[in-house]
């Protein structure tokens, strides 16, 4: 399947899991609740992406991930599932997932999807972090969206704790270093210093300066790459 997909995997150690035939099967190999499947289906989301057969499988059994993939190509519910799935319920104390994104438009679209998959079904609370929401009591909080500029504010003042983080996610990650936010990302990767973090970077291309930001923020990932290689 992964060849009739245009995909590569590397540095799995012929350890990679297999890809996902069907949503339906993430109930019996990771135990995915059954309403959190059948809200998928209300919101659309019937059958996997490539990115999404592939990266789910890897990050659900705890490896670190590189993924590649284009633009458009599902890459937001590749990371938001496996994370919804492992975090289970709401829990106080601290969050305990870190999406960034370069922008706040771009962070407001994950944080929406995760909203439509997780109100009523885990009870998982997520926020947003922006002007307005930067006061919140991060504490009662399970999953973080945010921009770097906006969290290391937050961090500066030391307003958030990040040790309970046991997912980081680095969304767009070309994105966030044409931007410039390298410095900014390399704090928020030092706050998240829970020893049993999983650290994950999604990119639609892979200059040489993105995989010189991944070998910095992860020791051995799995790098999952999806379509033509565009940089
Ligand atoms: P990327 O981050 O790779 O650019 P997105 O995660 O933003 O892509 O997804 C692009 C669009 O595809 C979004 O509108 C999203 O809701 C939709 N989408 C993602 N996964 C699926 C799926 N499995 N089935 C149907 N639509 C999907
Ligand atoms: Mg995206």
């Amino acid at each position: 399947m992964r060849k009739r997909l245009k995909m590569r995997v590397q540095g799995a150690d012929g350890a990679c899991p297999a890809p996902l035939q069907g949503f339906e099967e993430l109930h019996e190999r990771y135990k995915c609740g059954r309403r959190l499947l059948e809200r998928m289906r209300e919101a659309n989301f019937k059958e996997p992406t490539p990115i999404q057969r592939q990266a789910v499988p890897i990050l659900c059994s705890g490896s670190e991930l590189l993924a590649i993939a284009p633009t458009g190509s599902g890459k937001t519910l590749a990371f938001l599932l496996p994370i919804i799935m492992k975090l289970g319920t709401h829990e106080e104390g601290g969050a305990r997932a870190l999406l960034l994104a370069p922008t706040k438009e771009l962070a407001g679209q994950s944080a929406r999807i995760l909203r439509i998959l997780s109100r009523g079904v885990s009870g998982l609370k997520s926020c947003l972090l922006t002007k307005a929401t930067a006061g919140n009591d991060f504490s009662k909080v399970d999953i973080v969206v945010a921009t770097p500029m906006r969290l290391k504010i937050l961090l500066q003042h030391d307003k958030i704790d990040l040790s309970k983080v046991l997912y980081l996610v680095l969304d767009e990650a070309d994105k966030l270093f044409e931007m410039g936010f390298v410095e900014q990302i390399d704090a928020v990767v030092a706050a998240c210093d829970n020893k049993d973090v999983t650290r994950a970077l999604f990119s639609a291309t892979l200059p040489e300066k993105v995989e010189e930001l991944a070998r910095s923020v992860m020791a051995r990932p799995i790098r999952l790459t999806v379509g033509e290689r565009n940089s």
